[in-house]
Protein backbone atom coordinates (compact mmCIF):
# COMPACT_ATOMS: atom_id res chain seq x y z
CA UNK A 1 0.00 0.00 0.00
CA UNK A 2 0.63 3.64 -0.62
CA UNK A 3 0.44 6.68 1.13
CA UNK A 4 -1.85 9.32 0.38
CA UNK A 5 -0.96 12.17 -2.00
CA UNK A 6 0.00 15.48 -0.10
CA UNK A 7 -2.93 17.93 -0.90
CA UNK A 8 -1.59 20.63 1.46
CA UNK A 9 -1.94 22.99 -2.27
CA UNK A 10 -5.62 22.88 -0.86
CA UNK A 11 -5.89 23.58 2.26
CA UNK A 12 -7.21 27.16 3.25
CA UNK A 13 -4.58 30.23 4.30
CA UNK A 14 -6.73 30.14 7.75
CA UNK A 15 -5.84 26.18 7.69
CA UNK A 16 -1.86 27.07 6.85
CA UNK A 17 -1.43 29.82 9.09
CA UNK A 18 -2.92 27.97 12.13
CA UNK A 19 -0.04 26.86 14.61
CA UNK A 20 -1.07 23.66 17.03
CA UNK A 21 -2.30 24.95 20.29
CA UNK A 22 0.68 24.60 22.60
CA UNK A 23 -1.39 23.71 25.96
CA UNK A 24 -2.78 20.77 24.57
CA UNK A 25 0.70 19.42 23.00
CA UNK A 26 1.42 19.00 26.85
CA UNK A 27 -1.24 16.70 27.41
CA UNK A 28 0.30 13.27 26.89
CA UNK A 29 2.28 14.14 29.92
CA UNK A 30 -1.25 14.36 32.29
CA UNK A 31 -1.55 10.34 32.44
CA UNK A 32 2.20 9.90 33.01
CA UNK A 33 2.28 9.14 36.73
CA UNK A 34 5.69 10.19 37.23
CA UNK A 35 4.67 13.79 36.22
CA UNK A 36 3.55 16.42 38.49
CA UNK A 37 1.54 18.34 36.09
CA UNK A 38 1.45 21.85 36.74
CA UNK A 39 0.84 22.87 33.30
CA UNK A 40 -2.54 23.07 32.32
CA UNK A 41 -6.03 24.41 33.79
CA UNK A 42 -7.49 21.10 34.16
CA UNK A 43 -9.56 20.95 37.02
CA UNK A 44 -9.39 17.92 39.92
CA UNK A 45 -11.77 15.78 39.57
CA UNK A 46 -12.78 14.96 42.84
CA UNK A 47 -14.61 17.82 42.20
CA UNK A 48 -16.88 16.73 39.32
CA UNK A 49 -20.53 16.18 41.22
CA UNK A 50 -21.07 12.97 39.98
CA UNK A 51 -19.87 9.61 40.87
CA UNK A 52 -21.27 7.36 38.17
CA UNK A 53 -23.35 7.37 35.31
CA UNK A 54 -25.72 4.15 34.96
CA UNK A 55 -27.37 2.97 31.72
CA UNK A 56 -29.71 0.69 29.92
CA UNK A 57 -30.17 -0.40 26.23
CA UNK A 58 -31.46 -2.83 24.42
CA UNK A 59 -29.26 -6.05 23.99
CA UNK A 60 -28.58 -7.54 20.34
CA UNK A 61 -29.60 -8.95 18.45
CA UNK A 62 -32.86 -7.26 18.82
CA UNK A 63 -34.62 -9.68 17.96
CA UNK A 64 -37.83 -8.48 18.49
CA UNK A 65 -37.20 -4.84 16.34
CA UNK A 66 -35.46 -2.03 17.54
CA UNK A 67 -38.24 0.28 18.12
CA UNK A 68 -39.87 -2.52 20.14
CA UNK A 69 -41.05 -1.51 24.15
CA UNK A 70 -38.54 -1.64 26.98
CA UNK A 71 -40.87 -4.76 28.06
CA UNK A 72 -39.97 -6.37 24.40
CA UNK A 73 -36.23 -6.01 24.56
CA UNK A 74 -33.78 -7.77 26.44
CA UNK A 75 -31.53 -5.40 28.35
CA UNK A 76 -28.18 -4.27 29.15
CA UNK A 77 -27.42 -2.53 32.00
CA UNK A 78 -24.17 -0.80 32.56
CA UNK A 79 -22.24 1.57 34.73
CA UNK A 80 -19.74 4.09 33.78
CA UNK A 81 -17.92 4.81 37.07
CA UNK A 82 -16.02 7.91 38.50
CA UNK A 83 -12.48 7.08 38.59
CA UNK A 84 -10.57 4.91 36.43
CA UNK A 85 -9.02 2.69 38.91
CA UNK A 86 -13.05 1.55 39.79
CA UNK A 87 -12.99 -0.22 35.91
CA UNK A 88 -11.80 -3.66 35.75
CA UNK A 89 -9.55 -4.32 33.38
CA UNK A 90 -11.15 -6.69 30.62
CA UNK A 91 -13.56 -3.47 30.64
CA UNK A 92 -10.67 -0.54 30.04
CA UNK A 93 -11.42 -1.07 26.25
CA UNK A 94 -15.18 -0.40 26.70
CA UNK A 95 -15.30 2.16 28.99
CA UNK A 96 -14.36 5.87 29.48
CA UNK A 97 -14.31 6.98 32.95
CA UNK A 98 -16.06 10.37 34.04
CA UNK A 99 -13.01 11.46 35.36
CA UNK A 100 -11.27 11.06 32.06
CA UNK A 101 -14.62 11.79 29.94
CA UNK A 102 -14.75 15.19 31.64
CA UNK A 103 -11.49 15.86 31.63
CA UNK A 104 -9.46 18.31 29.01
CA UNK A 105 -7.74 16.54 25.93
CA UNK A 106 -8.22 13.62 23.29
CA UNK A 107 -9.64 16.20 20.65
CA UNK A 108 -9.62 13.10 18.35
CA UNK A 109 -12.01 11.31 20.72
CA UNK A 110 -11.23 8.90 23.55
CA UNK A 111 -9.52 5.54 22.03
CA UNK A 112 -12.88 3.71 23.36
CA UNK A 113 -14.63 5.41 21.03
CA UNK A 114 -12.15 6.01 18.50
CA UNK A 115 -10.98 2.45 17.73
CA UNK A 116 -14.33 1.29 17.51
CA UNK A 117 -15.44 3.97 14.82
CA UNK A 118 -12.24 2.30 13.08
CA UNK A 119 -13.11 -1.12 13.71
CA UNK A 120 -16.24 -0.15 12.29
CA UNK A 121 -14.57 1.65 9.19
CA UNK A 122 -12.86 -1.67 7.94
CA UNK A 123 -15.38 -4.03 8.74
CA UNK A 124 -17.79 -1.78 6.03
CA UNK A 125 -15.17 -0.22 4.05
CA UNK A 126 -12.21 -2.05 3.84
CA UNK A 127 -10.37 1.17 2.79
CA UNK A 128 -7.40 -0.51 1.46
CA UNK A 129 -6.54 1.79 -1.00
CA UNK A 130 -3.47 4.42 1.02
CA UNK A 131 -1.72 3.19 4.69
CA UNK A 132 -1.96 6.74 6.27
CA UNK A 133 -5.52 7.29 6.74
CA UNK A 134 -7.20 7.81 10.30
CA UNK A 135 -10.53 8.39 12.18
CA UNK A 136 -10.98 11.67 14.00
CA UNK A 137 -14.68 11.94 16.62
CA UNK A 138 -16.51 15.09 16.31
CA UNK A 139 -19.78 16.87 16.55
CA UNK A 140 -21.20 15.52 13.73
CA UNK A 141 -21.89 16.10 10.82
CA UNK A 142 -22.99 19.68 10.61
CA UNK A 143 -19.79 20.68 12.17
CA UNK A 144 -17.66 18.61 10.09
CA UNK A 145 -18.87 20.99 6.98
CA UNK A 146 -18.26 23.71 8.67
CA UNK A 147 -14.80 22.87 9.55
CA UNK A 148 -13.31 21.47 6.70
CA UNK A 149 -15.09 24.46 4.96
CA UNK A 150 -12.61 26.71 7.13
CA UNK A 151 -9.19 24.45 6.73
CA UNK A 152 -10.11 24.25 2.83
CA UNK A 153 -11.14 27.24 1.30
CA UNK A 154 -10.34 31.05 1.47
CA UNK A 155 -13.28 33.38 1.06
CA UNK A 156 -14.14 33.32 -2.87
CA UNK A 157 -13.06 29.73 -3.14
CA UNK A 158 -15.78 27.63 -4.97
CA UNK A 159 -16.91 23.59 -3.78
CA UNK A 160 -19.06 21.80 -6.36
CA UNK A 161 -22.17 21.18 -5.01
CA UNK A 162 -25.05 18.60 -6.03
CA UNK A 163 -27.76 20.72 -7.45
CA UNK A 164 -30.27 20.36 -5.33
CA UNK A 165 -28.27 20.11 -1.30
CA UNK A 166 -28.74 20.17 2.00
CA UNK A 167 -29.64 23.60 3.26
CA UNK A 168 -27.38 23.62 5.81
CA UNK A 169 -24.71 22.78 3.55
CA UNK A 170 -25.95 25.58 1.11
CA UNK A 171 -25.81 28.01 4.53
CA UNK A 172 -22.51 27.18 5.74
CA UNK A 173 -20.88 28.30 2.44
CA UNK A 174 -22.74 31.34 1.46
CA UNK A 175 -21.56 32.63 5.51
CA UNK A 176 -17.78 31.88 4.85
CA UNK A 177 -18.09 33.24 1.38
CA UNK A 178 -17.65 30.06 -0.61
CA UNK A 179 -19.34 30.17 -3.50
CA UNK A 180 -21.28 26.98 -5.11
CA UNK A 181 -21.29 25.39 -8.67
CA UNK A 182 -24.05 23.47 -8.68
CA UNK A 183 -23.58 19.92 -10.42
CA UNK A 184 -26.52 18.94 -12.27
CA UNK A 185 -28.76 15.73 -11.29
CA UNK A 186 -30.74 13.25 -12.91
CA UNK A 187 -32.91 10.35 -11.01
CA UNK A 188 -29.61 8.70 -9.99
CA UNK A 189 -27.87 11.81 -8.59
CA UNK A 190 -25.16 13.74 -9.73
CA UNK A 191 -24.26 13.46 -13.95
CA UNK A 192 -20.29 12.62 -14.48
CA UNK A 193 -20.21 13.62 -17.71
CA UNK A 194 -21.53 17.27 -16.88
CA UNK A 195 -19.41 17.53 -14.21
CA UNK A 196 -16.74 16.53 -16.62
CA UNK A 197 -17.45 19.15 -19.06
CA UNK A 198 -18.42 22.02 -16.05
CA UNK A 199 -14.22 21.01 -15.08
CA UNK A 200 -13.37 21.18 -18.57
CA UNK A 201 -14.34 24.45 -19.00
CA UNK A 202 -13.51 25.99 -15.99
CA UNK A 203 -11.61 29.79 -16.18
CA UNK A 204 -9.40 29.71 -13.33
CA UNK A 205 -8.65 33.44 -14.18
CA UNK A 206 -12.60 33.95 -13.95
CA UNK A 207 -13.76 31.82 -11.00
CA UNK A 208 -10.68 30.70 -9.03
CA UNK A 209 -10.29 27.59 -7.60
CA UNK A 210 -13.11 24.95 -7.15
CA UNK A 211 -11.62 22.54 -3.54
CA UNK A 212 -14.21 20.08 -3.25
CA UNK A 213 -16.96 18.26 -4.43
CA UNK A 214 -19.64 17.80 -1.42
CA UNK A 215 -22.42 15.33 -2.16
CA UNK A 216 -25.22 12.98 0.02
CA UNK A 217 -24.04 9.99 -2.23
CA UNK A 218 -26.89 7.87 -0.26
CA UNK A 219 -30.23 8.82 0.35
CA UNK A 220 -29.87 12.32 -0.49
CA UNK A 221 -31.10 15.31 1.27
CA UNK A 222 -33.29 16.79 -0.66
CA UNK A 223 -34.08 14.59 -3.13
CA UNK A 224 -33.67 11.12 -1.66
CA UNK A 225 -31.33 10.31 -4.42
CA UNK A 226 -28.47 7.19 -4.65
CA UNK A 227 -25.38 7.41 -6.86
CA UNK A 228 -24.46 3.92 -8.32
CA UNK A 229 -21.36 2.20 -7.81
CA UNK A 230 -20.21 3.02 -11.70
CA UNK A 231 -20.60 6.92 -10.93
CA UNK A 232 -18.75 7.03 -7.71
CA UNK A 233 -15.99 5.33 -9.86
CA UNK A 234 -16.08 7.68 -13.08
CA UNK A 235 -16.46 10.90 -10.20
CA UNK A 236 -13.35 9.59 -8.13
CA UNK A 237 -11.35 9.51 -11.50
CA UNK A 238 -12.77 13.01 -12.04
CA UNK A 239 -11.32 14.22 -8.47
CA UNK A 240 -7.87 12.77 -9.21
CA UNK A 241 -8.12 13.97 -12.96
CA UNK A 242 -8.72 17.38 -11.77
CA UNK A 243 -7.08 17.61 -8.55
CA UNK A 244 -10.28 17.80 -5.73
CA UNK A 245 -11.01 16.92 -2.98
CA UNK A 246 -14.43 14.79 -2.61
CA UNK A 247 -16.54 15.00 0.97
CA UNK A 248 -19.27 12.37 1.46
CA UNK A 249 -21.43 13.43 3.73
CA UNK A 250 -23.28 10.12 4.85
CA UNK A 251 -25.93 10.42 7.84
CA UNK A 252 -28.08 8.12 5.49
CA UNK A 253 -25.42 5.51 4.53
CA UNK A 254 -27.20 2.29 6.20
CA UNK A 255 -30.42 3.26 5.48
CA UNK A 256 -30.04 1.13 2.47
CA UNK A 257 -33.66 0.14 1.36
CA UNK A 258 -33.36 -1.64 -1.83
CA UNK A 259 -35.76 -0.98 -4.70
CA UNK A 260 -39.22 -0.10 -4.65
CA UNK A 261 -41.31 -2.65 -5.56
CA UNK A 262 -45.14 -1.42 -6.58
CA UNK A 263 -46.66 -4.48 -6.70
CA UNK A 264 -47.12 -5.59 -2.64
CA UNK A 265 -47.23 -9.47 -4.11
CA UNK A 266 -44.08 -9.43 -6.15
CA UNK A 267 -42.26 -8.39 -2.38
CA UNK A 268 -40.11 -10.75 -0.86
CA UNK A 269 -41.22 -10.70 3.18
CA UNK A 270 -38.58 -9.36 5.10
CA UNK A 271 -37.72 -12.10 7.29
CA UNK A 272 -36.79 -13.82 4.28
CA UNK A 273 -34.48 -10.86 3.03
CA UNK A 274 -31.26 -11.96 3.68
CA UNK A 275 -29.53 -8.79 4.09
CA UNK A 276 -31.68 -8.19 7.14
CA UNK A 277 -30.91 -11.12 8.80
CA UNK A 278 -27.09 -12.23 8.01
CA UNK A 279 -24.27 -9.33 9.38
CA UNK A 280 -22.32 -10.74 6.26
CA UNK A 281 -25.04 -10.23 3.62
CA UNK A 282 -26.13 -6.95 4.76
CA UNK A 283 -22.53 -5.96 4.40
CA UNK A 284 -22.34 -7.00 0.81
CA UNK A 285 -25.28 -5.48 0.40
CA UNK A 286 -23.90 -2.06 1.00
CA UNK A 287 -23.05 0.33 -1.93
CA UNK A 288 -19.45 0.93 -2.21
CA UNK A 289 -18.72 4.28 -0.46
CA UNK A 290 -16.25 6.38 -1.92
CA UNK A 291 -13.84 6.56 0.84
CA UNK A 292 -13.73 2.84 -0.13
CA UNK A 293 -12.23 3.24 -3.71
CA UNK A 294 -9.80 6.30 -2.09
CA UNK A 295 -6.28 5.67 -3.31
CA UNK A 296 -4.76 8.35 -3.34
CA UNK A 297 -5.90 10.19 0.06
CA UNK A 298 -8.68 12.83 -1.52
CA UNK A 299 -11.85 11.56 0.23
CA UNK A 300 -13.44 13.08 3.29
CA UNK A 301 -16.20 11.01 5.08
CA UNK A 302 -18.34 12.23 7.20
CA UNK A 303 -20.36 9.70 9.28
CA UNK A 304 -23.15 10.45 12.22
CA UNK A 305 -24.55 8.75 14.79
CA UNK A 306 -27.52 11.51 13.95
CA UNK A 307 -29.77 9.06 11.96
CA UNK A 308 -28.93 5.80 13.63
CA UNK A 309 -28.83 6.35 17.16
CA UNK A 310 -30.08 9.99 18.02
CA UNK A 311 -29.40 13.15 16.51
CA UNK A 312 -28.45 15.08 20.22
CA UNK A 313 -26.14 12.50 20.65
CA UNK A 314 -23.31 14.81 18.79
CA UNK A 315 -21.03 12.30 18.00
CA UNK A 316 -20.09 11.41 14.35
CA UNK A 317 -16.29 11.08 12.99
CA UNK A 318 -14.28 11.76 9.65
CA UNK A 319 -12.06 9.29 8.39
CA UNK A 320 -9.80 10.58 5.70
CA UNK A 321 -5.86 11.32 5.18
CA UNK A 322 -4.11 11.64 8.34
CA UNK A 323 -2.65 15.21 7.36
CA UNK A 324 -6.18 16.85 6.33
CA UNK A 325 -7.50 15.35 9.59
CA UNK A 326 -4.07 17.11 10.99
CA UNK A 327 -5.22 20.56 10.15
CA UNK A 328 -8.74 19.86 11.28
CA UNK A 329 -7.93 18.73 14.68
CA UNK A 330 -5.84 21.61 15.29
CA UNK A 331 -9.00 24.21 14.18
CA UNK A 332 -10.98 21.42 16.73
CA UNK A 333 -8.49 22.25 19.59
CA UNK A 334 -9.45 25.90 19.33
CA UNK A 335 -13.41 25.46 18.96
CA UNK A 336 -15.63 22.87 20.11
CA UNK A 337 -12.40 20.69 21.66
CA UNK A 338 -13.97 17.47 21.15
CA UNK A 339 -17.46 15.70 21.94
CA UNK A 340 -19.21 16.05 25.31
CA UNK A 341 -17.81 13.83 27.27
CA UNK A 342 -21.36 12.09 28.97
CA UNK A 343 -21.72 11.46 25.03
CA UNK A 344 -18.79 10.12 24.31
CA UNK A 345 -18.75 7.96 27.44
CA UNK A 346 -22.60 6.72 27.19
CA UNK A 347 -21.95 5.70 23.74
CA UNK A 348 -18.66 4.04 24.24
CA UNK A 349 -19.96 2.23 26.22
CA UNK A 350 -22.95 1.08 24.68
CA UNK A 351 -21.40 0.18 21.21
CA UNK A 352 -18.43 -1.19 22.83
CA UNK A 353 -21.09 -3.85 24.98
CA UNK A 354 -22.36 -4.39 21.49
CA UNK A 355 -19.49 -5.10 20.19
CA UNK A 356 -19.07 -4.48 16.12
CA UNK A 357 -21.90 -7.61 15.31
CA UNK A 358 -24.46 -6.20 17.35
CA UNK A 359 -23.86 -2.99 15.80
CA UNK A 360 -24.43 -4.20 12.52
CA UNK A 361 -27.81 -5.82 13.86
CA UNK A 362 -28.52 -2.64 15.03
CA UNK A 363 -28.29 -1.54 11.94
CA UNK A 364 -29.98 -3.98 10.05
CA UNK A 365 -33.05 -3.21 12.57
CA UNK A 366 -32.79 0.30 11.39
CA UNK A 367 -32.96 -0.68 7.79
CA UNK A 368 -35.83 -2.88 8.21
CA UNK A 369 -38.04 -0.02 9.93
CA UNK A 370 -37.10 2.56 6.91
CA UNK A 371 -38.05 -0.03 3.98
CA UNK A 372 -41.32 -0.77 6.00
CA UNK A 373 -41.73 3.12 5.90
CA UNK A 374 -40.54 3.66 2.58
CA UNK A 375 -42.69 0.91 1.03
CA UNK A 376 -45.76 2.55 3.03
CA UNK A 377 -45.07 5.83 2.08
CA UNK A 378 -44.51 5.16 -1.59
CA UNK A 379 -47.64 3.45 -1.58
CA UNK A 380 -49.87 6.04 0.01
CA UNK A 381 -48.59 8.36 -2.47
CA UNK A 382 -49.67 6.33 -5.44
CA UNK A 383 -53.46 5.71 -3.38
CA UNK A 384 -54.39 9.21 -2.84
CA UNK A 385 -52.52 11.25 -5.96
CA UNK A 386 -55.23 10.82 -8.56
CA UNK A 387 -53.37 8.27 -11.62
CA UNK A 388 -54.15 11.09 -14.08
CA UNK A 389 -51.78 13.29 -12.29
CA UNK A 390 -49.42 10.62 -12.80
CA UNK A 391 -50.06 9.87 -16.38
CA UNK A 392 -50.24 13.23 -18.03
CA UNK A 393 -46.47 13.95 -16.23
CA UNK A 394 -48.06 16.61 -14.13
CA UNK A 395 -46.92 15.03 -11.08
CA UNK A 396 -43.84 12.35 -10.81
CA UNK A 397 -42.40 10.25 -7.61
CA UNK A 398 -39.16 8.87 -7.79
CA UNK A 399 -38.98 6.42 -4.98
CA UNK A 400 -36.11 6.34 -2.61
CA UNK A 401 -33.62 3.30 -2.47
CA UNK A 402 -32.34 4.95 0.52
CA UNK A 403 -32.62 7.80 2.82
CA UNK A 404 -35.39 9.16 5.06
CA UNK A 405 -36.75 11.50 2.20
CA UNK A 406 -39.19 11.38 -0.99
CA UNK A 407 -39.83 14.04 -3.07
CA UNK A 408 -43.01 15.03 -5.57
CA UNK A 409 -42.15 16.32 -8.10
CA UNK A 410 -44.39 18.62 -9.81
CA UNK A 411 -44.14 20.61 -13.64
CA UNK A 412 -45.64 23.36 -13.18
CA UNK A 413 -46.39 23.67 -16.91
CA UNK A 414 -49.14 21.14 -16.26
CA UNK A 415 -50.83 23.45 -13.97
CA UNK A 416 -54.30 24.84 -15.80
CA UNK A 417 -53.54 28.12 -14.44
CA UNK A 418 -49.85 28.73 -15.04
CA UNK A 419 -49.68 31.40 -16.92
CA UNK A 420 -53.00 33.41 -16.54
CA UNK A 421 -52.56 33.57 -12.18
CA UNK A 422 -48.69 32.68 -11.20
CA UNK A 423 -46.78 34.22 -14.46
CA UNK A 424 -45.53 31.05 -15.52
CA UNK A 425 -43.51 31.78 -12.85
CA UNK A 426 -42.61 28.48 -11.15
CA UNK A 427 -41.44 29.50 -7.83
CA UNK A 428 -44.99 31.66 -7.29
CA UNK A 429 -46.65 28.05 -7.92
CA UNK A 430 -44.49 26.33 -5.47
CA UNK A 431 -45.06 28.79 -2.51
CA UNK A 432 -48.58 28.64 -3.56
CA UNK A 433 -48.95 24.83 -2.91
CA UNK A 434 -47.18 25.27 -0.22
CA UNK A 435 -49.22 28.15 1.29
CA UNK A 436 -52.30 25.71 0.66
CA UNK A 437 -51.31 22.34 1.95
CA UNK A 438 -50.07 24.12 5.22
CA UNK A 439 -53.51 25.11 5.65
CA UNK A 440 -54.81 21.77 4.87
CA UNK A 441 -52.92 20.69 7.62
CA UNK A 442 -49.85 18.89 6.39
CA UNK A 443 -45.93 20.38 5.99
CA UNK A 444 -43.79 19.14 3.12
CA UNK A 445 -41.09 21.76 2.42
CA UNK A 446 -39.82 23.37 -1.15
CA UNK A 447 -37.47 22.37 -3.08
CA UNK A 448 -36.29 26.22 -4.09
CA UNK A 449 -35.30 25.93 0.11
CA UNK A 450 -32.48 23.35 -1.36
CA UNK A 451 -31.26 24.80 -4.72
CA UNK A 452 -27.52 25.52 -5.28
CA UNK A 453 -26.88 29.14 -6.46
CA UNK A 454 -25.17 28.91 -9.36
CA UNK A 455 -22.05 31.51 -8.97
CA UNK A 456 -20.28 30.81 -12.09
CA UNK A 457 -23.40 32.21 -14.10
CA UNK A 458 -23.12 35.79 -11.56
CA UNK A 459 -19.12 35.87 -12.07
CA UNK A 460 -19.70 35.66 -15.74
CA UNK A 461 -21.80 38.34 -15.26
CA UNK A 462 -24.64 36.08 -16.39
CA UNK A 463 -28.28 35.49 -15.37
CA UNK A 464 -29.38 32.19 -13.19
CA UNK A 465 -32.03 30.55 -15.25
CA UNK A 466 -35.27 29.50 -13.57
CA UNK A 467 -35.98 26.12 -13.19
CA UNK A 468 -39.90 24.76 -14.09
CA UNK A 469 -39.89 21.54 -12.15
CA UNK A 470 -40.40 22.27 -9.27
CA UNK A 471 -40.69 19.76 -5.96
CA UNK A 472 -41.91 19.18 -2.63
CA UNK A 473 -39.92 17.29 0.26
CA UNK A 474 -40.99 14.62 2.72
CA UNK A 475 -40.37 12.66 4.83
CA UNK A 476 -41.51 9.38 6.17
CA UNK A 477 -39.46 9.32 9.17
CA UNK A 478 -40.72 11.54 11.40
CA UNK A 479 -44.33 10.32 12.16
CA UNK A 480 -46.04 6.57 12.69
CA UNK A 481 -47.48 5.20 9.35
CA UNK A 482 -50.82 6.37 10.03
CA UNK A 483 -50.35 9.91 10.19
CA UNK A 484 -48.00 9.57 7.54
CA UNK A 485 -50.88 8.39 5.55
CA UNK A 486 -53.10 11.33 6.91
CA UNK A 487 -50.37 13.70 5.66
CA UNK A 488 -50.14 12.33 2.50
CA UNK A 489 -53.47 12.40 1.67
CA UNK A 490 -54.31 15.67 2.87
CA UNK A 491 -50.98 16.98 0.13
CA UNK A 492 -52.77 14.87 -2.09
CA UNK A 493 -56.01 16.59 -2.19
CA UNK A 494 -54.36 19.64 -2.84
CA UNK A 495 -52.59 18.33 -5.84
CA UNK A 496 -56.18 16.96 -7.06
CA UNK A 497 -57.77 20.28 -6.50
CA UNK A 498 -55.02 22.72 -8.26
CA UNK A 499 -54.75 20.47 -11.40
CA UNK A 500 -58.31 20.00 -12.11
N1 LIG B 1 -25.81 16.24 6.29
C1 LIG B 1 -27.00 15.94 5.77
C2 LIG B 1 -27.09 15.62 4.33
C3 LIG B 1 -28.14 15.93 6.57
O1 LIG B 1 -29.31 15.63 6.03
C4 LIG B 1 -28.02 16.22 7.94
C5 LIG B 1 -29.20 16.19 8.88
N2 LIG B 1 -30.38 16.65 8.43
C6 LIG B 1 -26.76 16.54 8.44
C7 LIG B 1 -25.68 16.53 7.59
C8 LIG B 1 -26.57 16.90 9.85
O2 LIG B 1 -26.00 15.83 10.52
P1 LIG B 1 -25.51 15.93 12.02
O3 LIG B 1 -26.71 15.77 12.89
O4 LIG B 1 -24.55 14.81 12.14
O5 LIG B 1 -24.88 17.26 12.23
Amino acid sequence: MTLAKDLSHLLSDEAKARKPSPLKTTIKYFSDPNMIFLGGGLPLSDYFPWFKVTGESPKPPFANGIGASREDQELINFDIPRNINEIAADEEFSTISLDKALQYGYSQGHPQINSFFKEHNKIIHKMTGYEDSDVITTIGNTWNLESTLRCLCNKGDYILVEEFAFSSTLAAAEAQGVKTCPIPMDADGIIPEKLDEILANWDEKVLGKFKFLILVATGSNPKGLSLPELRRQQIYDLACKYDFIIIEDEPYYFLQVGEYVPNKEERIPLDQVESLQNQEAFVDSLVKSFISIDTEGRVLRFDSLSKVMGPNTRIGWITGQKNLLYHLLKYHEVSIQAPSGFSQAIVAKTLNTWGQGGYLDWLMGIRKEYTIKRDFCIDSLHKHIPKRLFDTGAVTVNPPIAGMFFTIDINSEKHPLFKSKFDSDAKKLEMHIFDTVIKEGVLLVPGAWFEAKDYTIVDKGGKEEVKKTIFFRGTYAAVGLEKLDTGLERFAKVLDKEFS
